[in-house]
């Protein structure tokens, strides 16, 4: 048996699509890219979604257009990939950490309100997994200062820009993710829950004046052929991208569909077992997920074994497993010419729960016998 952790969904549709494309001659910018912005829109329930060329340069672009700048500060959670917190570090700003909540995994909206400032410009909770993160808390949060007398001196409001690299068709309260906050940001990386093939991504907004500064940026800041209003990158995605978008976008429900069910499957199957070493999974019950990753927690103690251990025998039965994220992030070597704060923090939530995490294969094309083949495994373990 070789269970992968991923593969994504692409057909004869898309391969048709994309041999369209290349005939056509017309290879960016043109009619694919416009219909995909157009259906992602309207899908997400967003006024606004202009395609870009990843997942980082969707959060990059969203910070630019909430004028996030040097000097400012945004809050993020140390359980993400680390796109999120690099796109900061590329705005110029600086990335300031907030633990996570111990349940969903995602940026904790009751936070210790210390890391927040005048300096705070935005705050960037992520959709870990495909959970959605408190969106109502968060939205709310607003900085405050009063002088000695009690009176109020300042107050502003950080832009909320969500990360929903993981969450595409996720629902929050009703509303999918994509339409809960000021910016939002989509990849169609290959084992994302939809992808362009090539690399792909997504800013969608209800605000005209993030979505115009987004569209110009990503094309060299370019608001006539030889006019350059800010200065910009090329961030564009190309026809292709959108032509296979498009496909996928349609398919999406169905896809997760078949990624929800078999994650209820094999939920269903261990939390039967009661074993007691195993943490599963819980869903707030107004939210509806994505299931990017069917999340386990390992008790090592209870175990007697390490995660990476556990990981290593499920691999030699076959069964593949994402084991991320290892750390919180404020570890990560790459953050220490930026501050030496970083590998000094410690945030509680974040610190017994990454390293402890696997995430089981749950995809759209895995087979019945998998899926068996997987509870049976962990049976045997007892
Ligand atoms: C995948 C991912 C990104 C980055 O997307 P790319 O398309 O790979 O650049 C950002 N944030 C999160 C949470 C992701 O999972």
């Amino acid at each position: 048996m070789n269970v992968k952790v991923a593969s994504p969904s692409v057909g004869q549709e898309e391969i048709d699509a994309v041999i369209d494309v290349i005939k056509s001659g017309n290879y960016v910018s043109g009619k694919r890219v416009k219909a995909f912005e157009e259906a992602f829109a309207e899908y997400v329930g967003a006024q606004y979604a202009v395609a870009v060329s990843n997942g980082t340069d969707a959060l990059i672009n969203a910070l630019f257009g909430a004028r996030v700048s040097p000097g400012n500060e945004v809050i993020v959670p140390p359980l993400t990939f680390f796109a999120t917190v690099a796109s900061v570090i590329h705005v110029g700003a600086r990335p300031v950490f907030a633990d996570i909540d111990p349940e969903t995994y995602c940026l904790d909206p009751v936070f210790d309100r210390e890391v927040l400032t005048e300096r705070t410009a935005a705050i960037l909770p992520v959709h870990i997994y495909g959970h959605p993160a408190e969106m109502d808390e968060l939205n709310e949060i607003v900085y405050e200062e009063y002088d000695s007398r009690d009176r109020l001196r300042k107050r502003h409001k950080p832009y909320v820009i969500e990360d929903a690299a993981q969450a595409h068709g996720a629902e929050y309260k009703g509303k999918k993710v994509g339409s809960l906050a000021d910016a939002s940001c989509f990849s169609f990386y290959a084992t994302k829950n939809m992808t362009t093939i090539e690399e792909g991504g997504m800013v969608t907004t209800n605000d005209g004046r993030i979505a115009k500064y987004v569209q110009v940026l990503r094309n060299h800041g370019m608001v006539n052929r030889n006019d350059h209003m800010y200065v910009g990158a090329n961030n564009r995605l190309g026809e292709i991208g959108g032509a296979v978008g498009l496909i996928q976008l349609r398919k999406l429900d169905a896809m997760n569909m078949k990624r929800r069910s078999n994650t209820e499957y094999l939920h269903g199957g261990l939390s039967d077992m009661k074993l007691p070493w195993l943490g599963l999974p819980k869903v707030k019950p107004y939210v509806k997920h994505a299931w990017f990753w069917l999340p386990i927690f390992i008790d090592e103690d209870e175990l007697g074994m390490s995660t990476l251990e556990f990981r290593d025998f499920l691999k030699e039965a076959g069964i593949g497993t994402r084991f991320r994220y290892v750390e919180p992030l404020y570890h990560q070597p790459a953050l220490r010419p930026y501050g030496e704060h970083y590998s000094k923090l410690y945030l509680p939530n974040a610190e017994k729960i990454c390293g402890k995490m696997l995430g089981l294969p749950n995809h759209q094309q895995l087979s019945q016998e998998e899926l068996d083949y997987i509870v049976q495994t962990f049976k045997e373990l007892g």
